[in-house]
């Protein structure tokens, strides 16, 4: 009963933040124009990922946000076992 609350919303203050995986928006030139591009993790070290062991099974994806009006481009890690994965290692 009642209202749902979810948890994993990140709090108002940083929502306000210009940051283009949350608000969608270029955060130089406010355009919308803006490509989520996948981290690929591949075995000849030609993906865009963070190798964290001794094998590609425990590289970290990095997701790429691109800017398709003036190509400037954020990088995040989206899952957050691979964060933890990074916390273990340089945390
Ligand atoms: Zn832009």
């Amino acid at each position: 009963m009642g209202v749902t609350v979810f948890a994993t919303l990140p709090p108002a203050k940083a929502m306000t933040r210009s940051i283009m995986r949350n608000s969608q928006k270029c955060s130089k030139c406010q355009s919308t124009d803006i490509m989520r591009i996948p981290g690929d993790i591949r075995g000849e070290g030609g993906g865009n990922n963070i190798v964290v062991g001794w094998t590609f099974y425990s590289a970290v994806r990095v997701t790429r946000y691109l800017c398709g009006t003036c190509g400037f481009s954020e990088e995040w890690i989206d899952a957050a076992d691979d964060i933890a994965k990074l916390k273990k290692k340089y945390g």
